[in-house]
């Protein structure tokens, strides 16, 4: 279904008659443009894009399935949308709630003198998540990029090489091959590895380190986002210990994932496992997040969300243990849910590599 269908199900659903879109995350989903100053006003019988003259060849490019307004001069956006409110004579208009500031608020209740203003909240959680198979297809292929740049960069990965070389290496590996990195790649070892978020240094590899790797790629406006960690030299038996822990929490969240299971209790049997070696008090993140045109697209896997899994889904799962002084270990994979259960769309080797 059309994603402009689909959200004018939602506004109905929700009670809502006409909606000014204005978080650029959903305009981007909604349009297809991915400039960075849009704005749409929906009601069940018309839309429009609304953007200013830098980006009117964009818009005829990208925007297909409204037609285009381009306001400027001192009129400015909320100007612009209120004469177009007025003309569509609407009386009720539903915003963003999440997004919209309190000062832009206050200036659109000013320009919109007389319209009842209505707050909408996640209007666009549940219809991002589910992705159209053209979308799927989009991510697949990122995947597939991503697990090639893995393969590239291993050949790399040897005591004495800095963490900051291997990341300028998986990004240029990406922008070689028409993408952009989703994301800072983020690569960290030995001790930096119980940092999950830690972004490459000068710090040189060395025989012992765990080694963490996460990293995307932006291919044709959809990201990959696939986690790896490795060992350098020779594996003790508690890098062993960790790893194996990290994988069966990892295999046991894919194996539960499947129409009709609840977000939070996939997040909770990862939990389960990792507790059977003590390891889920190293564990502080949540097991994934929905991946699409955002790398944090919209949706949780995690503690308590009551978020129902659902054939279209696209979901990162990502469970870790990062023990401080010691190191730390994530895996993380990317999953399509189908009718059935998911499909993996990352398939760099997951056993635990041991490289020289
Ligand atoms: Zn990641
Ligand atoms: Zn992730």
């Amino acid at each position: 279904m059309p994603m402009l269908t689909r959200l004018r199900h939602a506004m109905e659903a929700a009670g809502v008659p006409a909606l000014f879109v204005s978080d650029l995350k959903n305009v981007t989903w909604l349009t297809g443009f991915t400039g960075s100053s849009g704005a749409a006003l929906v009601t069940p019988d018309s839309a429009l894009f609304l953007t200013d003259g830098r980006y009117s060849v964009q818009a005829e490019e990208q925007v297909r399935n409204m037609p285009t307004a381009i306001f400027g001069g001192s009129e400015g956006l909320l100007g612009f949308l209120a004469g177009q409110v007025g003309e569509k004579r609407i009386a009720r208009l539903g915003f963003e709630a999440d997004q919209l500031t309190y000062a832009g608020y206050e200036k659109l209740a000013a320009e919109l003198k007389g319209v009842d203003l209505m707050p909408t909240k996640g209007l666009f959680v549940e219809l991002r998540l589910v992705k159209t198979p053209e979308e799927v297809a989009k991510i697949r292929a990122a995947c597939q990029l991503a697990d090639q740049t893995f393969a590239h960069v291993r050949r790399m990965i040897q005591p004495g090489v800095r963490e900051y070389d291997l990341g300028l290496d998986l990004e240029f590996y990406i922008r070689r091959n028409g993408a952009e990195v989703a994301f800072d790649p983020i690569v960290a070892s030995g001790e930096r590895s119980a940092m999950p978020h830690g972004r490459a240094s000068e710090k040189r590899l060395e025989k012992g380190d765990f080694l963490t790797l996460d990293f995307g790629a932006k291919l044709g406006g959809y990201c990959s986002d696939m986690t790896r960690t490795v060992v350098l030299g020779e594996a003790s038996p508690r890098h062993r210990e960790i790893y194996d822990q990290v994988n069966l929490a990892l295999s046991a969240a894919l194996e539960m994932m499947r129409p009709g299971v609840k977000a939070g209790d996939v997040d909770a049997r990862a939990r389960e496992v990792l507790a059977e070696k003590d390891l889920d008090q190293y564990f502080g993140h949540s097991l994934g997040h929905g991946l699409g045109r955002e790398v944090h697209d919209s949706g949780r896997l995690a503690k308590g969300s009551e978020t129902m899994l659902e054939p279209g889904q696209v979901w990162t799962v990502e469970p870790g243990a990062y023990l401080p002084g010691f190191g730390g270990v994530r895996i993380e994979d990317d999953v399509v849910v189908t009718e059935t259960g998911i499909e993996i769309l990352t398939h760099s080797p997951k056993e635990l590599l041991v490289l020289p």
